[in-house]
């Protein structure tokens, strides 16, 4: 029953997130087994009674399946006696370690050949658009990892490619230099794995994972934020690796000067090396990125609706993807060609929860209003000087944008203007985007206050 045992952990892996595994399901051996029964052995009382309602039962509708039989299970705590020292994570046990229960685990460092990176992360799939300053620099470490740039640090908001590019370096390091060892983990795993390792009095494993690398790579350092004693590690980590110009890259969702709670030295090591920060995507990288994810995809989507798509998400880069998959998924459920049509009557449907909630023509007036420091009269006035006029295409531009209301209602929310006036602020707006690069962030943020508001008064 071993093996099946052992089976079934890998199933799972492929189930739970990498920390959750670690945490919960890779401490767990088989202690012996029969042909309807296996002893498992978990590290405390309190384990296993946290363990049990989260996964017995998912254990054995696996072993059903994977045996053919119902199988009972029991979980026997270890006793101190039995092993003075906890057991040590699986793929750090040495062949002549002792016991079979060890044996059994025979996969010795799985991250020398699997060290966390996705394949498709890599710098093929990336669109450069405006991070062309992020991207050639992480080509640069990638290049000719642990000499320059040492710790490369990537920061920006969510789902705007930090794993991707990170990640990327690790793929590409991988195929220029095999020899190489290259462990790729969330800093939350770094703090599990830590803090598994002082409940187990077990630091020399630890270190041994991370401080016998040539390239670490630790995704989300914010993570550690409050952590002191993972960071006082990280700390020791770090120095370690820099004194043997190991490369190591980090990403943050901020500016690592702006974490909170944070180790000042290790807040000043994460700087030394060469940080970058990554852009919210402009509309025409956005349909960029787009085209690129079609193009591991057999499903054909008319250009019109990916620049729909484009136009309509605006958040980041994973939004925009969660939109294509939806609209994709759509397609091939309904076996219908999507086009432009179809798209726009199920806006609702695919852009569920990514469009923003509850924007009103009045949440867009009084934001735009306060941006440019005017009342909502103003833009709904009959004012014509160029300080109001402007601010009022901007309004009338991001309504149409953001909601479905049409150019004849934009019109009589505005002080009751014609439709043609609407199309031309809207036609004035675009063009300003077009000649006008500093345009599109103030756009951007103008979208996102708003999207804030909406949500505010949901
Ligand atoms: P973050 O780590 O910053 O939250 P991710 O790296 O996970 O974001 O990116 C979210 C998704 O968007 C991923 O599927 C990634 O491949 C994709 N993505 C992000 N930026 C780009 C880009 N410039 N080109 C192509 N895909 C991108
Ligand atoms: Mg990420």
């Amino acid at each position: 029953m071993k093996p099946f045992w052992d089976e079934m952990l890998n199933q799972l892996k492929g189930e739970v997130d990498e920390s959750e595994f670690n945490f919960w399901l890779e401490p767990l051996a088989c202690l012996r087994s029969d042909q309807s029964r296996i002893v498992v052995e978990v590290p405390s009382k309190f384990f296993r009674d946290k363990l049990e309602p989260r996964y017995l039962k998912r254990f054995k509708e696996l072993l059903a399946d994977l045996t053919g039989r119902d199988i009972t299970l029991e979980f026997e705590v270890r006793k101190r006696e039995d092993t003075p020292t906890p057991r040590p994570r699986k793929q750090e046990v040495s062949e002549d370690e002792g016991t079979a229960r060890r044996a059994e685990k025979p996969k010795a460092k799985k991250h020398t050949h699997n060290p966390g990176l996705r394949p498709e992360f890599s710098f093929d799939h990336f669109v450069i658009g405006e991070n062309d300053f992020a991207y050639n620099a992480a080509l640069g470490v990638a290049g000719d990892p642990g000499t320059r740039y040492n710790p490369f640090m990537i920061y920006g908001g969510v789902g705007l490619g930090k794993t991707h590019l990170m990640q990327a370096i690790g793929n590409h390091i991988c195929q220029l230099h095999p020899d190489l060892t290259v462990l790729c983990v969330s800093a939350n795993t770094f703090l599990t794995d830590y803090v598994n390792a002082m409940k187990s009095s077990h630091s020399q494993q630890f270190a041994q994972k991370y401080r016998n690398v040539d390239v670490l790579l630790l995704d989300d350092i914010h993570e550690l934020q409050r952590g002191k004693e993972t960071q006082e590690e990280l700390f020791h980590t770090f120095k370690a690796l820099h004194d043997k110009h190991k490369q190591m890259v980090f990403t943050c969702d901020r500016p690592p000067t702006e974490l909170k709670d944070f180790n000042e030295r290790l807040q000043t090591r994460f700087t030394a090396g060469l940080t970058v920060d990554l852009q919210i995507p402009s509309w025409e990288t956005r349909l960029a990125i787009l085209l690129k994810k079609m193009e591991s995809k057999a499903l054909k989507i008319d250009l019109e609706v990916l620049e729909m798509v484009a136009r309509n998400v605006t958040t980041n880069v994973r939004d925009l993807e969660a939109a294509l998959n939806q609209i994709t998924a759509y397609a091939e459920l309904t076996r219908k060609p999507i086009t432009l049509e179809v798209a726009q009557e199920n806006l609702k449907k695919i852009f569920a929860g990514i469009i923003a909630p509850n924007v009103t023509i009045e949440t867009v007036q009084r934001v735009i209003a306060d941006y440019y420091n005017l009342s909502t009269n103003d833009l709904k006035g009959k004012k014509r000087n160029q300080a109001i006029v402007f601010p009022r295409q901007v309004a009338m531009y991001l309504i149409r944008e953001l909601t479905e209301y049409s150019t004849t209602e934009v019109g009589i929310e505005f002080g009751g203007r014609d439709h043609t006036t609407v199309m031309h602020a809207c036609q004035k707006v675009e063009e300003k985007l077009r000649t006008d690069p500093g345009f599109d962030p103030v756009i951007q943020n103008l979208i996102r206050s708003i999207k804030d508001y909406g949500k505010r008064s949901l």
